[in-house]
């Protein structure tokens, strides 16, 4: 299977050279030819095994095609649990277990392991430039960290997310570099998209992404929907319905692709803070991106979805789309009133993000919704200690790997919100080691 763009203007791209551009040529993203299908969905009985036979087809004309089941073992290699909440049908699939405590640990370790395994010995060092809103960042940092051959920058909006995020993003060193850029998220997707499109600087300087619009990052996700929703299905014989902390829509898209290639999923929920681009386009208003609105679940600060593109490009007509994902947005207000009341409402503490989809949930409840759902826990609430523990009055205790990375030094850089500043950085970046 090759790899198409959603603007229609790139080859037909085999899956390898897919996943070491990132972007297509044309500045479109990387969607599958077609979405195939599984046709067995019994429970596979670890989340490794899931994602092998889940990613199989993806990879089907790939060089890593005999190594996927090793790959998959490398980066699945801490469990989702899907654990039932306090109230009836509801779940917490919680996907914070990894080195950086998000579930952007699943695929930056995916994708980590699968560009090593594509590299050449010989190959020029590749530099991957990656746009944070808090956790993408931290957790490309440690899939990358000392791997020979690649270097990695982060653009992260200074002073846009929590004092953890921020040391997380900064604690690397070696061939981790940390940027901290005058601006918003979406200054810092530009500024990545700019120069991953800039073919003079790429002819000078090999680049490749690791944004959740890089197909790497898509794909593995799929895998913990797959797994949760086919043991579920298993065990229940329903389908599982899906409540999504969103933001750049990565997350959502893969569990999209998942329902798409025939796993027992039932409805998908996008739960989105104050930033309601999405929650306006899926009540029927015109797709409109917007400013970025800085809120309390920040790596949701995202006004220009990106994996919009790719939604679109699966479906029909935005109608079509419409009835296929519904949407909903909660402030800062209801993020925080959510956060002080999950320990007795659901018997569990959330992070910011993670609240928005209990806010949503509490929503379908009081609407009458009796089915099972799954609200996706995007990250641990130890990350956002500042927030939750004043709301929660209990202190949260932090996972060993996040206690580890706080321990050690933060080393980051400032950057003007500038494209021609980034460039200029970027090209004495080899000189530096
Ligand atoms: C990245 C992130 C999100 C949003 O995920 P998208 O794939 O960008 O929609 C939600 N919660 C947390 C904790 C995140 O790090």
């Amino acid at each position: 299977m090759d790899y198409l763009s959603t603007r229609g203007q790139s080859a037909p791209t085999p899956i390898d050279l897919a996943l070491e551009a990132g972007l297509a040529a044309d500045g479109g993203l990387y969607v599958p030819e077609h979405i195939p299908q599984l046709a067995d969905t019994a429970p596979w009985p670890e989340l490794a095994s899931a994602a092998t036979a889940i990613l199989a087809p993806f990879f089907a004309h790939s060089r890593l095609r005999e190594r996927l089941p090793q790959l998959c073992i490398e980066a699945f290699n801490f469990a989702a649990p899907l654990r039932p909440m306090r109230g009836q049908g509801d779940f917490l699939l919680e996907l914070f277990h990894g080195p950086t405590a998000a579930f952007k640990d699943y695929a930056a370790r995916f994708l980590a392991a699968s560009l090593t395994a594509l590299r050449a010995a010989d190959a020029p060092v590749r530099t991957i430039v990656v746009a944070t809103s808090g956790d993408t960042g931290a957790a490309v940092a440690a899939a990358f960290h000392r791997r020979e051959g690649f270097r990695v920058v982060i653009l992260y909006p200074q002073g846009r997310v929590s004092p953890r995020q921020a040391h997380g993003l900064e604690c690397w060193g070696d061939n981790i570099h940390t940027l901290r850029v005058a601006g918003t998220f979406d200054d810092c997707q530009r500024l990545a998209k700019t120069a991953l499109s800039d073919s003079e600087l790429r002819a000078r300087l090999p680049l490749g992404s690791a944004n959740s619009i890089s197909l790497g990052r898509l794909l593995p996700q799929i895998a913990y929907y797959g797994h949760s929703a086919c043991a579920f299905f298993a065990e229940h014989g329903q389908r599982l319905n899906f409540i999504i902390p969103t933001g750049n829509l990565g997350n959502a898209s893969a569990a999209f692709l998942a329902r798409k290639m025939g796993l027992p999923i039932g409805d998908i929920h996008l739960a989105c803070n104050a930033n309601d681009t999405l929650p306006r386009f899926f009540q029927g208003q015109d797709y409109a991106a917007q400013a970025t609105r800085a809120t309390l679940a920040n790596a949701m600060d995202v006004g220009a979805p990106s994996n919009f593109e790719r939604l679109r490009h699966w479906h029909g007509s935005d109608a079509e789309l419409r009835s296929a994902i519904s949407a909903s947005s909660s402030d800062d207000t209801t993020i925080r009133a959510e956060i002080a009341a999950a320990p007795t409402r659901h018997g569990t503490i959330p992070c910011p993000h993670t609240a928005c989809g209990l806010a949503a949930l509490h929503t379908l409840r009081k609407a009458g919704d009796h089915r099972p759902w799954a609200v996706v826990a995007t990250a641990h609430p130890a990350k956002f200690e500042s927030i939750v523990e004043p709301l929660t009055g209990h202190s949260i205790p932090l996972p060993t790997a996040l206690a580890e990375s706080l321990a050690r030094p933060a080393q980051g850089e400032p950057l003007a919100n500038d494209y021609h500043a980034l460039r200029q950085w970027l090209l004495v970046l080899p000189s530096r080691g």
